[in-house]
């Protein structure tokens, strides 16, 4: 079964077809910075490496583009669109209506618009995504995968936000959770790998988006976002947890409009807005040159996944294991290091030798009289998603 996945965002589309259920990657690659007349179109299959500038005005143009490289007679993958059994889409809120994979159908796109409210930057391009999809792949079946279908199982005591009542009962507002996909793909790679029956683990998934998953037996039971994608740790440009407070003196005694407290604490915020600096390459850097707020803002982020990992600790009673993925949490062993830093009451104990070393493999990093197992888990959201889509179809 060849499952096409696709991750249709605000400016960018990646795709990934696999061969299932041998999970064997055909080929892959992105559109970024759709609406630019210089957006870059990147196509991998085997050798050939394939990158080029390119004007794309919209999401169909970049879908199209992709469907053409698919079937180009040289570089391409398959023979025709019809080869295609399936097409997997990461949908980020499914609001509580989806707590599984679902098969896509007029009533499931509807539903996906009407929580367009809850997520405007990323619903609306997954929905064009799907719809674009269906008139390329006609023959294939639209499977849609919720980012926030993982956290269904959150119990209510985690999940209702401590407001009226009629919030949470009319107008659905609640802990949604996000990342879904990458912390129940790593999660259950280290179940595998612990080998136990039953087990208490922290997810901690640091890219641009940073969360982090409390995970009874596998299940999510807690989680740092909630609402949107914006609460909990500290984020590339997103500020994470803050007090609403500062929102209403934002507007009432500093004059910033709504719409620009929300440009603030979404796009100027966060890492960025604590240094100037997205990419944590170059945080880290600029911090080993002596760059004082560089040096702070990678303190400060530490700080928060440590809290989190001693608030998840006493909510579970107990920790069998941490994992850190995604961009930052695979690759950044100084952060690994300052959030493991002094966790030995709780039974952390890193090895430094261990952490530093690099690998694209699942890797366990503690010591050995640690209590706690500490795992580098490198994520495969495209891989959770065709894994999803061959389940729901086989
Ligand atoms: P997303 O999928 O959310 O866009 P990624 O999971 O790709 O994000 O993570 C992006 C982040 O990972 C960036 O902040 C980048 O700086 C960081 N990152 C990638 N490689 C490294 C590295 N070798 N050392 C430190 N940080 C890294």
């Amino acid at each position: 079964m060849k499952v096409l996945v696709l991750n249709s965002g605000s400016s960018s589309i990646k795709f990934k077809l696999l061969q299932m259920p041998l999970e064997k990657v055909i080929c892959y690659g992105m559109v970024e910075r759709i609406g630019d007349e210089d957006a870059l179109m990147c196509y991998k299959k085997d050798t050939i490496n394939i990158q080029k500038t390119i004007s794309i005005k919209k999401h169909s143009d970049g879908l199209n583009l992709i469907a053409r490289y698919l079937v180009h007679p040289e570089k391409g993958a398959i023979k025709n669109p019809q080869e295609i059994y399936a097409v997997g889409h990461r949908v980020v809120h499914g609001g509580d209506s989806f707590a599984e994979t679902t098969l896509i159908t007029d009533a499931v796109k509807k539903q996906i618009k009407n929580y367009s409210v809850l997520a405007l930057l990323h619903n609306p391009p997954n929905l064009e995504g799907i719809e674009i999809s269906e008139k390329l792949f006609p023959k294939a079946k639209q499977v849609a995968i919720f980012d926030t279908a993982f956290h269904q199982t959150m119990p209510i005591k985690a999940r209702k936000y401590a407001i009226p009542n009629k919030f949470y009962t009319e107008d659905d507002i609640q802990v949604y959770g996000f990342h879904g996909t990458s912390h129940k793909y790593v999660s259950e790679k280290a179940i595998e790998y612990l080998g136990m029956d039953t087990s208490k683990i922290i997810s901690i998934h640091l890219g641009n988006g940073c969360s982090i998953t409390a995970l009874v037996n596998g299940q999510s039971v807690d989680h740092s976002l909630g609402f949107a994608p914006s609460n909990g740790l500290i984020m590339g440009s997103r500020s994470g947890d803050i007090d609403h407070a500062i929102i209403f003196h934002m507007v009432h005694s500093l004059g910033y409009s709504l719409e620009e407290v929300k440009e603030v604490l979404n796009k100027e915020s966060g890492m960025l807005g604590l240094t100037g600096f997205n990419d944590l390459r170059d945080i880290q850097s600029k911090a080993e040159k002596g760059n004082k707020d560089c040096q702070l803002a990678l303190d400060m982020n530490a700080y928060r996944i440590k809290k989190y990992i001693g608030a998840y600790t006493a909510a579970m009673n107990g920790l069998d294991a941490l994992i850190f993925t995604a961009g930052i949490g695979e690759n950044s062993c100084l952060i690994r290091r300052l959030a493991c830093l002094d966790m030995d009451y709780l039974g952390i104990e890193l090895d430094l030798v261990k952490n530093e070393k690099k690998s694209s493999l699942l890797r366990e990093i503690n010591t050995d009289c640690s209590k706690v197992k500490i795992l580098v888990i490198p994520t495969n959201e495209e891989l959770e998603i065709a894994k999803q889509v061959y389940k729901l179809l086989s």
